[in-house]
Parts: C-alpha cells; sequence; structure tokens
C-alpha cells in the first residue's frame, strides 16, 4: 500500500495507474476508520482495479470548533485497517495542502441542502462539497463510494456530480451497524458507557418509523409522533430533528409515496448522532 500527502504525488500515481488501463475507486473519509468505512473499501476493491482512500478532516464542513478540534484521530489504526483491507493507496494531505492560503472558491447548493442537518449545521454541505469537489479533481476516479448512513449527503453528492457533469458514478453502500443496531461512527468514541447504552435509543425509534410504513401507516404526523416517543423515553438523548421527507429531493411531503427518508438526530450529552431509513412506498 502507497500513502500521499501531496495533491502532486497523488496525481503522478493515478496517472500512471489511468495509463496502464486501471480503474480507480476512490472512498473519501475523515478517518478514525471503521468497519463502516471499511465496507466501502471493500465494495470498491471489488469492483475496480485500484482502490485509493482519502483521509482529511476537513475544517470547511465544521461549524463548531469544538467538533472540530475533538474529532478523533488514529492515523496508525487507520493505516493498519487500510493495508488489511487491500487498499492500493491513502491520500492523507494537511490543511494546508488542500485549502492553500487565498482559497476563495466554494460548491453552494441550494434545496437540497436547505433541509435536515442543512438546518441545524450552517455551511456543513458548502464544505463537505467544496472537499470533495476538490479531492474528485485530484483523485479522478471512475466510481466513489458513500455510506448511507449520511444519507443526505449521499444524495447532495450525487445531485452535485450529476449537475456539475463530473465523469464519475457516485455508489452509494448500507449503514454498518453494532451488534445493539447503533450505526457505527467515529463520533461514537465520545460517548461514555452510561451514554453508549442511551444511544441505541436513536436506531430503535428509526426501525420503529420503517416498521411502522411497512405494515402500513400512511400517516407521517403518525409515524414521526411514534419516533419522537420513543426518543424521549430516553433521559440522556435530546432530539435534534425527527423528519419524513422526499427520498430524492429532501424535501418534505404531504403524502408518503414513492421514496421516502426518514431520518432522525439527536444529542447525547455534547455527540450528535444522525441515522436514518429509506423506503420505497
Ligand atoms: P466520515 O469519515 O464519517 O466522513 O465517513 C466517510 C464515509 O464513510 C462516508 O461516505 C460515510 O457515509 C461512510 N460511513 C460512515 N459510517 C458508516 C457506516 N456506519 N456504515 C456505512 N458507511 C459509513
Amino acid at each position: 500500500m502507497k500513502m500521499t500527502r501531496t495533491i502532486q504525488h497523488t496525481r503522478e500515481q493515478i496517472k500512471s495507474w489511468k495509463k496502464d488501463g486501471y480503474s480507480i475507486g476512490f472512498v473519501p473519509t475523515m478517518g478514525y476508520l471503521h468497519e463502516g468505512h471499511q465496507s466501502l473499501m471493500e465494495k470498491s476493491i471489488q469492483e475496480n482495479d485500484k482502490t485509493v482512500v482519502s483521509i482529511f478532516v476537513n475544517p470547511m464542513q465544521f461549524d463548531n470548533p469544538d467538533d472540530l478540534k475533538n474529532y478523533p484521530i488514529n492515523p496508525l489504526a487507520d493505516m493498519e485497517l487500510c493495508d488489511k483491507a487491500g487498499v492500493d493507496l491513502i491520500f492523507s494531505p494537511g490543511v494546508d495542502e488542500v485549502y492553500e492560503k487565498g482559497f476563495c472558491t466554494f460548491v453552494d447548493m441550494s434545496v437540497l441542502t436547505e433541509e435536515l442537518c442543512g438546518k441545524s449545521r450552517h455551511n456543513h454541505f458548502r464544505g463537505v462539497c467544496t472537499v470533495v469537489n476538490k479531492l474528485f479533481n485530484i483523485v479522478a476516479p471512475d466510481f466513489a463510494y458513500f455510506g448511507q448512513k449520511d444519507a443526505q449527503q449521499l444524495l447532495v453528492i450525487k445531485k452535485m456530480v450529476k449537475d456539475l457533469n463530473m465523469d464519475l458514478e457516485i455508489v452509494g453502500c448500507p449503514t454498518v451497524r453494532e451488534s445493539d443496531g447503533l450505526a457505527k461512527s467515529s463520533r461514537n468514541t465520545h460517548l461514555n458507557p452510561e451514554e453508549r447504552k442511551a444511544a441505541t435509543i436513536l436506531s430503535k425509534a428509526i426501525f420503529e418509523g420503517k416498521n411502522l410504513i411497512e405494515s402500513g401507516e400512511r400517516n407521517i404526523e403518525k409515524v414521526v409522533a411514534a419516533m419522537k416517543s420513543i426518543l424521549q423515553t430516553e433521559p440522556l438523548a435530546k432530539i435534534d430533528y425527527v423528519e419524513i421527507v422526499d427520498g430524492n429531493t429532501v424535501q418534505k411531503i404531504e403524502t408518503l409515496q414513492g421514496s421516502v427518508l426518514g431520518q432522525a438526530a439527536i444529542f447525547i450529552g455534547k455527540v450528535r448522532l444522525i441515522d436514518n431509513f429509506i423506503y420505497e412506498v
């Protein structure tokens, strides 16, 4: 496995692979890798000749300086996980390499980024779109892999690629969970044992929402209320939002039809957790 820190070295490596006719799969991450990230790498390795993983904690997508400061890192463990998985290249640049002094170009999106997490995390998706766009320009992948765990991000990236005619395909991968249902996340590491136990309430609410729709409930308010009342049984959980929206446009819907996205965000102490379900009605 190779590792690069500069854009130039990364481009040189990719160009030489492309010259040899290899297809490139790409998994962008912020590191502190777990089985969720690994599932994306495995899919990429299955479907491509070479797999590149980027590890970059992108300051532009954090609206809270403490959140950025406390974001967990473990470069050695990340390298080991990538190596074991069979990744070909890790691109792990520093902030100055990605954002040169005077950087002032952004990818901004309307509509899809205004609902759900866009409401509570100001400019988050602007930071995500900008960095992902830059990474796509550096790595020039044929396929890029993103988790359904961050469903809104997946939809936003797919739309950006379509709207800006980018020459690659985005592949969505299912959410990997702990045995008790909690979606795997680098942020789970900030939960103390009591909070970790409390955090399972989120997937319980998500599963209940999906079950209700599966078993025929078509009243959105009733489904949202049922999900909220489950979350409210956990004293350590503070609800940020629970919503059911259109599964393609992330817009509010009046009736449950077509693809729907049910998503909830909660705080357990200072840790913000999200989870979701997608259902074809
Ligand atoms: P992050 O490092 O949190 O920015 O995540 C990098 C990629 O891994 C994103 O596409 C995430 O959606 C994906 N990811 C994170 N957690 C999971 C999970 N539990 N299951 C599947 N994909 C995940």
